[in-house]
């Protein structure tokens, strides 16, 4: 079974940020205002995540590393499983491929730790920690010693997880997160750092976003609110003449979570068709909220990947819409 566990767990954790990922989207599932990730050589030899959410009392911890078992799915979310294709998987797939160590504490419950390597469980022990979670990833892929080929430089596994984490934090405004090298110990270096923003959805929006990609691209970027059907898509997209020689500041989320999607970028492609050469491509961070039961988000859990029950209407939703402001703004 341990071995079984193993190779499903390489579907799941491909490479340090996509652990990153997942212990990220976690804490923000626990309701963290505060997320911290220190990292030390591109994360290969650690990656500890410490949040201040609702934490996991004692008895639940065992649960937490088992697989399957989620939290998250409760009776009516059973009609739409498929939604949450791969929900529970996290933890246990990085115990099968680390030693991974989670230290919590709910509100009324003591601090507990229990840890787990190479998929060997120990027993729950009492711990020190004032409130909220801290999972510490040491040594992935240690169990499995073909996939630590896959691994790239230090410094190229250390960018990557520097982009997971700007993604998660536009997602998310309201929370601040802090991402720390800690490689040759001590203090450590602040990579990335953004603060909790303020305001409505919009304001604190703008300025996360200008704060990730950057004041230029806030400066030059249009508003987007559209909802039908019962999808919105909002966010920012720059005007043209603030593109860019490669697509590397397009954003997209589905429901809060980061995706990578050839309709998607395919549609945003096709809205600013007459303003922009082939060469050049919209900077954009956009937003599609609608019904779990409208879309299939992590098709696969590494890929992020979606498919709608109608990719017309999202499709001719985003081509619309950002038609639309582009003529307001007069394009
Ligand atoms: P999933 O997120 O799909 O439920 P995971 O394997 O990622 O599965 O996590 C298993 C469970 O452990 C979660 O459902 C949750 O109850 C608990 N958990 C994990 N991380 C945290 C955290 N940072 N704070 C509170 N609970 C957590
Ligand atoms: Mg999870």
């Amino acid at each position: 079974e341990a071995a079984i566990n193993r190779i499903a767990a390489g579907e799941v954790v491909e490479r340090p940020a996509s652990a990153v990922k997942e212990l990220v989207e976690n804490a923000i599932d626990a309701g963290a205002t505060r997320i911290t990730i220190d990292i030390a050589d591109g994360g290969k030899t650690l990656i500890r995540v410490t949040d201040d959410g609702c934490g996991i009392a004692p008895e639940d911890l065992p649960l937490a590393l088992s697989r399957h078992a989620t939290s998250k799915i409760d009776g009516s979310d059973l009609l739409n499983i498929h939604t949450f294709g791969f929900r529970g998987e996290a933890l246990p797939s990085l115990g099968a491929v680390g030693r991974l160590t989670i230290t919590s504490r709910a509100p009324g419950a003591e601090a507990a730790q229990i840890r787990v390597a190479g998929g060997k469980m120990e027993g729950v022990k009492p711990a020190a920690l004032r409130a909220g979670t801290v999972v510490e990833l040491r040594d992935l892929f240690y169990a499995t010693p073909a996939r630590l080929k896959f691994m790239r430089t230090d410094r190229a596994e250390a960018q990557a997880i520097s982009d997971t984490v700007k993604r998660l934090a536009m997602a998310e405004p309201s929370i601040t997160f802090t991402l720390l090298d800690v490689s040759g110990g001590g203090e450590g270096r602040v990579v990335f750092r953004a603060d909790r923003e303020n305001g409505d959805l919009f304001d604190a929006l703008h300025a996360r976003l200008a704060r990730v990609m950057g004041r230029e691209f806030a400066e030059n970027a249009l508003q987007i609110d559209a909802t039908r059907e019962g999808i919105r898509f909002y966010g920012y997209a720059a005007l043209p003449t603030y593109s860019r020689g490669a697509a590397v500041a397009q954003f997209l989320f589905v429901n809060g979570r980061p995706v990578r999607d050839k309709m998607l970028t395919g549609a945003l492609r096709a809205a600013y068709f007459d303003f922009l050469s082939r060469d050049r491509h919209p900077a954009a961070a956009l937003f599609i909220d609608c019904e779990p039961t409208l879309v299939d988000v992590n098709v696969h859990p590494a890929k992020s990947e979606v498919r709608f029950r109608d990719p017309g209407v999202a499709r001719g939703l985003i081509v619309s819409s950002l038609r639309h402001a582009l003529a307001e703004a007069g394009h």
